[in-house]
């Protein structure tokens, strides 16, 4: 596997999250137009500082790499250690979480299973896009098929996001990922799949012909589906990771996260190597998180450990036979 596009996955992911972060709630041409990092935003942070994305991101990886696998149960408490301690926060406390991940966590505390009559919501923040690289780089190195990369996408928007729309965009986007970090022709097959793919009507209605699109009719907002078209319709329409990103982060709006959501897909087209060597070394913390995506990439059988979801297989009571049945899905390709 090309470690370069890994490495980019989740590198491009704090670069969109730091180039966003000082126009985050700006209205569209009413900014001094992004051109590279600076310093400000709501949360007033130095240049090159990143926000919640990163530090969602950086929570998923530390259990990853600590646990070898997907555990429900630790990526929760890493959550919770970030709000109530500011764990892999940029500023040592945790000064922004959006609604849907603060109600999950303060729940998580209150009582961490999810039983299996528990109502999916009509709300889908783009909470559960925004950290995803680890996941798909952990799922890429254990040659997961696409298919079950997509299940990881869901399985790991779930955390947060009891929605049927949040788990279905999420799941498209990592088979996205996977595809741009793994084929040549990536963006055709991107293209094609968001056409053939997805069962949900609006997603396929929202992201069909995204390439297409004028900027007038791209939303820069914090719902999963407009967050991840505005990020399609950067990465589409451009050549390079820079032009990408700052397309998407001079949207305005939701800047960050749809700059960590383009970050991490023109991260993992382009690569570590096409990312603009000064927004490299002017990155907080990049040497970590370069070493946090080798990591990732060492972990070879990354599996799903543990559910706090009743209705999974391996959810609480999961036994032997049903973790055989899991993997058999795992290897259907
Ligand atoms: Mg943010």
């Amino acid at each position: 596997m090309n470690r370069d596009k890994l490495q980019g996955m989740l590198v491009g992911l704090a670069i969109g999250d730091a180039l966003g972060m000082p126009v985050e709630f700006k209205t569209r041409g009413r900014f001094e137009e992004v051109t590279s990092y600076r310093e400000g935003g709501p949360f007033n942070l130095p240049a090159g500082y990143w926000t919640d994305d990163t530090s969602m991101a950086l929570c998923l990886a530390d259990s990853i790499i600590e646990k070898g696998g997907y555990d429900s149960f630790d990526i929760m408490d890493k959550y919770t250690a970030w709000i109530s301690k500011g764990y892999r926060s940029s500023t040592g406390k945790c000064f922004d979480v959006g609604n849907q991940v603060s109600k999950a966590i303060s729940r998580y505390a209150q009582n961490p299973i999810v039983s299996s009559n528990e109502e999916y919501v009509k709300a889908a923040g783009n909470g559960c896009v925004m950290r995803l690289a680890p996941v798909v780089i952990a799922a890429i190195v254990s040659n997961k098929n696409i298919y079950s990369i997509e299940r990881y996408g869901m399985i790991s928007a779930r955390e947060t996001h009891l929605s049927h729309v949040a788990e279905q965009a999420t799941g498209l986007f990592a088979s996205f990922l996977y595809i741009a970090a793994t084929e040549v022709d990536a963006k055709e097959k991107i293209k094609s799949l968001i056409d053939n793919a997805p069962d949900n009507e609006e997603i396929r209605g929202a992201w069909k012909n995204v390439s297409e699109k004028s900027i007038e009719s791209i939303k820069p907002t914090g719902y999963v589906v407009d967050t991840v078209e505005a990020a399609l319709w950067a990465f589409l329409t451009t050549e390079s990771f820079k032009d990408a990103v700052l397309k998407a982060v001079n949207l305005g709006g939701d800047s960050d996260t749809i700059g960590a959501v383009c970050g991490q897909i023109a991260g993992a087209y382009y690569g570590l190597s096409g990312i603009p060597k000064e927004w490299i070394d002017a990155l907080f913390q990049y040497d970590e998180l370069l070493d946090l995506a080798n990591k990732i990439s060492e972990v070879k059988n990354f599996s799903f450990i543990r559910s706090r979801f009743e209705i999974d297989e391996k959810g609480p009571g999961y036994s032997d036979a049903r973790a055989e049945e899991f993997e058999k899905m795992e290897s259907i390709v």
